[in-house]
């Protein structure tokens, strides 16, 4: 039966949206009978809109058989009910509608535009936005590509899930799915109460509704009958809802698409239970997302990813690092990037200057299109030349080695001719498993890496885990200050198995190649005590097993913590060798976060002080007769090598793709201007002195109009003396 706006009392409440209450409803003027509906035997009626946002949905009707008189409290209570249960209506509406006809959903959106909510009529046309946004240049390169939003909850369209082939086992998970997501619901909405207040929990409630909507789970399942993938049925049943309610203007309608969103996404991350996810990509794809982090390098198909962008996240954090050693180009740091990238969309990725553009026009694409192809111009000539020798003018050596984390990273070693793996992180094979890796993979990986090197050395650093470079199923505990608490050799020593499971690793990895091994985050002589004795108890082990190894592995510290090199005179007679972590060393030093945005500018490894911290430990290095070498980011940044060079710094490990520039670099320098420059920076103040010293050598030198790295060079010297 249908009563039109405006047609009988109920229609006349639903046209005028004002509540009505009549004693003698059959002598009011506009009452109007309709035989099938038998209201005959009522007497009296009440009546109050359901109206969401001033627009009426329908109308709450409670009829007497006796005749009664409401009161102003009657229909007080009423409207009330009216405004509780609307919501309600128009969500069972929506769910109900998904399941109708097209037709029926055609008139649905119709009856929403004649009541004022306007409806969209198509998509918005792709738009030339030439936005502009700027960060920190993490990674240098161009790369121009389809936008990839990776945010951060469970991307239904991308969720990488393998049903079992079995229909019935993927019903029963999808059944079990919902239950452990209504579970889930319950909780959030007690916590969420209690926290918030339950107003703050109602929002929890429309999805609980949804969970229990017969319409919804008899949609899903049908879909994962017809589909036979649990996964894929919760997605289409989802996008059919969005199609319905992405056609509505209004955002209050629309965002109930965004609930269905929500809770298709709780049932499919119960789905997944604990299963990894991989995002497939569009090759060439720009990845933009909130920070970089060492995960998504696991996540990834980074094959596939041209660039790597974050809203938040400095130079120095892991995530960016491993962009570096990738060379991916990478900008962190951008403000609103977030908010405005639009996945799909065209983004042209500057690393080196730090700029992001968002759909640009032709011609901004075609100069960058040209910059692309110089830029890959200039590191093509580079390696062209990369059998010279690494030395200065006056002929000092100075070994320029890279810092690797995959197998896939000795190509680049041996393209732009690094001369050994000055630090090969094996963090990526943890975070890879999401936990301690298996021992036997550790060994193939590492004597492989051995293998292929020698007789060049790699350098194999135990897990560096913990800090920003977090790994499930370690135990770890949430910390306060991560990057002050059980991280790095501190974890790795707790888990003892662990560490001897690398340990024999990298030990019988050392029976085939030229194998160093280095301890990070050493921050104590007992600390360093202790790791010795453990490799030397691995040592017997093996050999009672009949393994061989180096006996002479060469054991050596990272200088990253500044107590290492306030005491690195001790340090020095215990070990083999010193590598400065220039990038733990600074945060500790200034006592400034590397991974954190908003204190980036204080982020300084040019800092007088950190080169004191380096030339104390190039001293002890040298008096105890030990080699010592840089492997932060320092070792290839453009300022800092002559003064590296000038402290006496006889190696220096960097990405692989900064070899060729900082050999470059290198071969332009006279190592007696630069131990000078070296005196006066220690003896300088401020970084900006230290700067302006290490500018005026690069430009010195003539480096400013090499044909390869001058203009880049230009870029960096006038943005430091710009300050
Ligand atoms: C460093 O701290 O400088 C270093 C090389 O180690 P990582 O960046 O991996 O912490
Ligand atoms: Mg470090």
């Amino acid at each position: 039966m249908h009563l039109a706006v405006g047609e009988g009392l109920v229609g006349t409440v639903a046209k005028s949206g004002a509540p009505l209450a009549v004693q003698h409803a059959q002598e009011h003027p506009d009452f109007k009978y309709f035989p099938e509906t038998g209201e005959d035997r009522f007497a009296s009626l009440m009546a109050a809109p359901l109206a969401v946002r001033d627009v009426t949905i329908g109308v709450l009707v409670v009829q007497t058989v006796n005749p009664r008189h409401f009161g102003a409290a009657d229909v007080e209570l009423l409207q009330t009910c009216g405004q509780l249960l609307a919501p309600v209506v128009l969500n069972a509406r929506l769910l109900e509608l998904v399941s109708g006809s097209d037709d029926d959903r055609g008139r649905f959106v119709d009856q929403l535009a004649r009541a004022g909510v306007p409806v969209a009529d198509g998509r918005p046309s792709r738009e030339e936005r030439n936005v502009e946004l700027r960060g920190t240049a993490a990674s240098t390169g161009i790369a121009i590509g389809p936008i990839y939003l990776l945010e951060d909850p469970l991307d239904l369209a991308r969720v990488d899930y393998t049903p079992s082939g079995d229909a019935a086992q993927e019903r029963s998970d999808l059944v079990r799915a919902i239950a452990d997501a209504r579970r889930e619901l319950d909780d959030v909405i007690d916590e969420v109460g209690e926290n918030f207040g339950p107003e703050f929990a109602s929002v929890f409630n429309t999805h609980v509704q949804i969970l229990e909507d017969h319409g919804f789970l008899q949609r899903l399942e049908r879909a994962v009958a017809e589909t036979g993938d649990a996964c894929q049925a919760v997605r289409r049943v989802v996008d059919d809802y969005r199609a319905l309610f992405g056609r509505i203007e209004d955002p209050y309608f629309r965002e109930r698409g965004d609930d269905i969103e929500d809770v298709g996404r709780r049932v499919v991350a119960k789905l997944l239970g604990v299963r990894h996810r991989n995002v497939p990509l569009e090759p060439g794809s720009v990845v933009v997302t909130s920070m970089i982090l060492p995960a998504h390098f696991t996540m990834l198909e980074m094959d596939k990813v041209a660039a790597l962008v974050a809203e938040h996240g400095g130079a120095t954090s892991h995530g960016a690092i491993f962009a570096r050693t990738l060379e991916i180009p990478s900008v962190t740091g951008v403000e609103g990037l977030v908010r405005t990238a639009r996945p799909g969309e065209t983004a042209i990725v500057d690393g080196t200057s730090g700029r992001i553009y968002l759909a640009p026009d032709e011609a901004l694409l075609a100069e960058y299109r040209r910059a692309q192809q110089r830029f890959e111009v200039a590191v093509g000539h580079l390696d062209a030349l990369r059998h010279r020798p690494a030395e200065t003018r006056d002929g000092r050596r100075v070994v320029l080695s890279a810092n690797v984390g995959l197998l896939a990273d000795l190509r680049l070693v041996e393209r732009h001719g690094a001369e050994g793996i000055g630090l090969f992180r094996t963090e990526l094979l943890a975070l890879a498993h999401r936990g301690a890796p298996p021992e036997d993979e550790q060994e193939i990986l590492y004597e492989r890496v051995a293998r292929a090197m020698a007789p060049r050395p790699v350098t194999i650093r135990t897990l560096d885990l913990g800090g920003d470079k977090a790994v499930p199923n370690l135990g770890l505990e949430a910390e306060e200050n991560p990057q002050l608490g059980c991280r790095s050799i501190r974890l790795t020593m707790r888990h003892e198995d662990m560490m001897r499971a690398q340990l024999r690793a990298i030990l019988r990895a050392s029976a085939v190649g030229n194998v160093r091994l280095l301890l990070p985050m050493i921050s104590a002589i007992d600390e360093l005590r202790e790791v010795r004795r453990l490799v030397h108890a691995t040592q017997d082990e093996l050999a009672r097993r009949g393994f061989a190894y180096d006996p002479a592995l060469a054991i050596g510290i990272m200088i990253e913590v500044p107590s290492a090199a306030l005491i690195s005179d001790a340090l020095a007679r215990e070990c083999d060798f010193f590598s400065i972590g220039t990038n733990d060393l600074t945060q500790y030093t200034l006592a400034v976060d590397r991974g954190n945005e908003a204190i980036a500018h204080l982020f300084r490894p040019l800092h007088p002080a950190v080169l004191a911290l380096i030339d104390m430990s190039v001293r002890a290095a040298n008096r105890a007769g030990i080699p010592v070498s840089v492997c932060g980011e320092m070792a290839s940044n453009p300022l800092a090598v002559p003064l590296l060079v000038g402290l006496g710094i006889g190696e220096l490990s960097g990405t692989p793709r900064a070899v060729p520039v900082v050999k470059e670099i290198v071969r332009s320098l006279d190592s007696g201007d630069v131990t000078a420059d070296a005196r006066a920076a220690l003896a300088s103040g401020t970084v900006q002195e230290v700067e302006q010293i290490a500018c005026e050598r690069l430009e010195r030198a003539g480096l400013l109009e090499h044909p390869d790295i001058g203009s880049w060079l230009v870029e960096i010297v006038s943005r430091a003396r710009q300050g």
